[in-house]
């Protein structure tokens, strides 16, 4: 067998590290070709001693200059590259067989674009490239030919429902509805009352994943269900009306397909994103994850139950934004990445993240951008008005 070079974008971060587990089981499959962060230097040194990448990438100057002493220290090859253009080289490079997508936000963006344009094969956890840029970015791989892989669990476990070869024709497969499902957060039996108190540390504590601060945030407010929910509607063709979202507390099932004969595929395992990476890395195929396998004697019982939007309202503005097209999912996307980070800092409380981002819609031109650059202006635009109205 070949063996097939990796780039990793946001390999320090929840999914990068994952990646790199998984990378780890199968050397004689996979070779890290480049590890790219933003500045945690520390947690990239170790990466490259252990998997010798061709290059690292830091965004940060003076985090680069320090990996790169580090590494003429310890003796390494890895040359070291900073700067954005330099995520792009190393998820274009003609040596490149996949990339994974895992930067955190809409910085994730443009070198996964770029990696799209270039054809390749991307392993793709950034949803918010889709949530911001879902028109563009489904163009470009359809041009270039590059393969998509959904590593979000729900929709890994879509794609792993829906028949082989699935072209995006619902009606041809048979599929009524997408189903997600979503564990309800940290929060789910919180009152209004008690959402207004709670802290980043309580939001950052979920009950059945670990992950990075901001999708955790995401994820007790139920904007990464309506992230998803986007997501969904651009890698499977499905307008808004057929993709459901239902609350299921204990993360066994990831997703289900609902077919028109009345059958109902689902994909279950641990709630460990190593499987869908997996999947993912080697798809046609199946290859060995380090995962504990699920033990239906000691589960006890699975359980379902509709979203509260009055609760979450962020659900509820993502499913708004999709269904009114132009630019809206791109505006919510950059008015909650602000709010969250607002959030995050003890600016703002929890309740005030979805009045930002109404506020943010409400206060944003919404008609569909003609370029990248455009879109790009706009979710800065966003940004920055968001920025404003937070307290210093
Ligand atoms: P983390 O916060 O754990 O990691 C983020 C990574 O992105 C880090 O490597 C970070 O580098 C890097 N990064 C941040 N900003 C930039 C930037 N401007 N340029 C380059 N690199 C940057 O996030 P997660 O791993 O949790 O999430 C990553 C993506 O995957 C998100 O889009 C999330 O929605 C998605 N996802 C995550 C899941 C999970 O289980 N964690 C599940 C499904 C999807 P540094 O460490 O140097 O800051
Ligand atoms: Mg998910």
């Amino acid at each position: 067998m070949t063996i097939q070079l990796i780039t990793v974008l946001g390999a320090t971060g929840s999914i990068g590290t994952n990646t790199l587990d998984v990378v780890a089981m199968h050397p004689q499959r996979y070779r890290v070709f480049a590890l790219a962060a933003h500045s945690q230097v520390d947690k990239l040194f170790a990466q490259c001693l252990q998997h010798k990448p061709r290059y690292a990438v830091l965004i940060d100057p003076q985090a680069a200059s320090r990996l790169r002493k580090l590494l003429a220290e310890a003796g390494s090859d890895t040359q070291v590259l900073q700067g954005e253009a330099a995520l792009a080289e190393v998820s274009t490079a003609s040596e490149v067989d996949m990339v994974m997508a895992a930067i955190v936000g809409a910085a994730g963006l443009r070198p996964t674009l770029a990696a799209a344009r270039a054809g390749k094969r991307i392993l793709l956890a950034n949803k918010e490239s889709l949530v911001v840029a879902g028109d563009l970015f489904m163009h470009a791989v359809r041009e270039s030919g590059a393969t998509l892989l959904p590593v979000d669990s729900e929709h890994n476990a879509l794609f792993q429902a829906l028949p082989a070869g699935f072209d995006g024709d619902l009606a041809a497969a048979g599929v009524v509805e997408l189903i997600l499902t979503a564990s309800g957060g940290p929060f789910r039996h919180h009152t209004l009352e008690q959402l207004q108190h709670v802290t980043a540390e309580d939001a950052c504590k979920h009950p059945n994943w670990v992950m990075g601060r901001k999708i955790s945030v995401d994820s007790a407010s139920l904007m990464n269900k309506g992230l998803e929910v986007i997501e969904a509607h651009w890698l499977f063709n499905t307008p808004a009306e057929q993709i459901k979202v239902v609350v299921h507390p204990q993360s066994v099932i990831h997703s289900m397909v609902r077919y028109h004969d009345g059958s109902i595929l689902a994909q279950l395992g641990s709630p460990d994103m190593r499987t869908p990476i997996a999947y993912a890395m080697a798809w046609p195929q199946r290859i060995a994850a380090p995962v504990q396998a699920l033990d239906f004697l000691t589960m006890g019982a699975l359980t379902f139950e509709a979203p509260d939007l009055q609760r979450f309202p962020c659900l509820k503005l993502a499913f708004d934004c999709l269904k009114a097209g132009g630019d809206a999912s791109a505006v919510m996307n950059a008015a909650n990445e602000v709010a969250v980070a607002s959030f995050l800092a003890g600016r703002i409380g929890f309740l005030q993240i979805p009045q930002l981002i109404e506020r943010a819609l409400s206060h944003s031109d919404l008609s569909l951008s003609s370029d990248l650059d455009c879109l790009l202006a706009k979710d800065a635009a966003a940004r920055a008005l968001v920025s404003g109205w937070v307290p210093a």
